[in-house]
């Protein structure tokens, strides 16, 4: 039995999957925050490239991989999916569980999946500058590689905290030719509002993200990109989920359950959404995405309209949110902090096709390192969280003294995480659940967005 299964890069997928064209029921569109009325292509066109607007919008099935992008695909993918077998043997678990690896890429993380196609198509259409934010620095590290590929400028708003305590990835970024701005800034009006509340704030992803927009909305040659909840997102991601199928096939098995680690969805909607256009059809196979206690969209948040960032420059989206002022307390060290989730998997999780489940950090570190012991792979602590449960399914086939096949998202190693894991292995980290009171008192402040 082999233990990794590989494709050669002539099945690099040719196509994306657009799970919108199977969906019983498609997200409703977002909203302008002022009319509450739906967006156009219009209002999103000063941040977005038209092309990259007609597939958030599209419900064409098939969506061709441009050749240059899938070139550049071949620089790592196929992914290598493997089979865990000596985690199974730890465990003593009549289950068989499979792992799809994307820490292969060169940033490390799925990211650059869709950071290629947005840099190609912006580029395409004369874009000369893009703007983005990042939290530990995986978007940003994928972004910055992708314009350097296709000949852009990259500019990246980093969260304070991040910048000040994770040199590495920022590092990574300027390697690859970024430029790397401590948010909140000066270089923006929504940065300097924040600034004069409280000079030394740390900051957060929801600033960072209006910094960025308003860096796109307010010049000609720039425009924005985001790297994670959005249509066009878990569009390009889905190459991890065809050529997991492709790979699953070459094991002879098919997944009982499908895990991923979920923070805006864009991982797990890669890997699991060409299973789910299986499951409309008929085939039994769950799905699993597993978040943090401390930051539990899914599991305590609730679908409303929302803001994408904190200031309240973005279009209202219908998503699982636990309000735009959310954020998750310090000691939470395991990333996936995003107080919104994509509205492609909020819709599957209302409709109960996915189901939530959330998890401490402590056991998810602990299945983390479990996995290192087993596997070798150091894994980013986000996807940490879908091994956790992936073991913890282990656990249950093997307290039913029955076999079943697991298949889950591994979405980055943990290279560039190391301080977490050392806060971890010193005894530093403590569990946390974000109270039902604080979601409460969250989402009170998004009522009057309703429409
Ligand atoms: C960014 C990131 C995530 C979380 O984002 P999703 O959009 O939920 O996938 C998970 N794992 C890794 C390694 C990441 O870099």
């Amino acid at each position: 039995m082999p233990t990794k299964f590989l494709l050669p890069e002539d099945r690099i997928p040719t196509h994306w999957y657009n799970v919108v064209a199977d969906m019983p029921h498609r997200p409703p569109p977002p909203l302008h925050p002022g009319t509450k009325k739906p967006i156009g292509p219009a209002d999103l066109a000063p941040i977005f490239p038209m092309a990259v607007i007609e597939q958030e919008v599209s419900d064409q099935r098939w969506i061709p991989i441009p050749e240059a992008v899938r070139e550049v695909y071949a620089l790592w993918r196929p992914t290598p999916l493997h089979r865990a077998k000596r985690l199974e043997e730890a465990l003593g678990t009549p289950a068989h569980i499979y792992y799809k690896y994307e820490g292969t890429s060169p940033a490390g993380s799925h990211k650059p999946n869709t950071a290629l196609p947005q840099a190609y198509y912006n580029k395409q259409e004369g874009v000369r500058r893009l703007a983005t934010e990042t939290g530990a620095g995986q978007w940003g590290c994928a972004l910055s590689l992708a314009c350097r590929i296709f000949g852009l400028e990259c500019t990246v708003y980093m969260v304070r905290v991040s910048y000040d305590q994770k040199p590495y990835r920022r590092l990574m970024m300027e390697t690859w030719g970024g430029t790397v701005i401590p948010s909140p800034s000066n270089a923006t009006a929504a940065g300097r509002r924040i600034l004069e509340q409280d000079p030394a704030s740390l900051g957060s992803l929801g600033v960072a993200i209006s910094e960025a927009v308003e860096d796109a909305a307010s010049r000609e040659d720039t425009k924005y990109s985001l790297g994670s909840v959005l249509n066009h997102v878990l569009l390009h991601q889905t190459v991890i989920g065809q050529e997991a199928k492709a790979q699953m096939e070459l094991a002879g098995e098919y997944p009982d359950v499908v895990i991923g680690c979920h923070g805006g969805g864009s991982n797990y909607g890669g890997l699991c959404l060409p299973f789910v256009a299986d499951a409309f059809t008929g085939k039994k196979v769950r799905f699993v995405a597993v978040e943090p206690a401390a930051c539990p969209t899914l599991t305590k948040g609730k679908v409303a309209y929302d803001f994408g960032d904190t200031v309240g420059l973005t279009p209202l989206v219908r998503m699982h949110t636990l309000g735009h002022a959310f954020a998750p307390p310090g000691i939470h060290a395991g990333g996936l902090r995003y107080h919104g989730a994509a509205p492609l998997i909020s819709q599957l999780v209302e409709d109960g096709l996915i189901a939530a489940r959330a998890v401490r950090q402590l056991d998810t570190f602990e299945a983390a390192v479990q996995f290192a012991r087993c596997e070798g792979i150091i894994p980013a602590p986000e996807s940490a969280h879908a091994i956790r449960g992936a073991i913890d399914e282990a656990l249950e086939a093997k307290a039913e003294g029955r076999p079943r096949v697991i298949l889950f998202g591994l979405s980055g190693h943990g290279h560039f995480d190391l301080s977490a894991y050392d806060a971890y292995l010193r005894g530093r980290l403590e569990d946390y659940d974000y109270p039902a009171e604080d979601v409460d008192e969250s989402l009170a402040g998004i009522a009057q967005l309703q429409p």
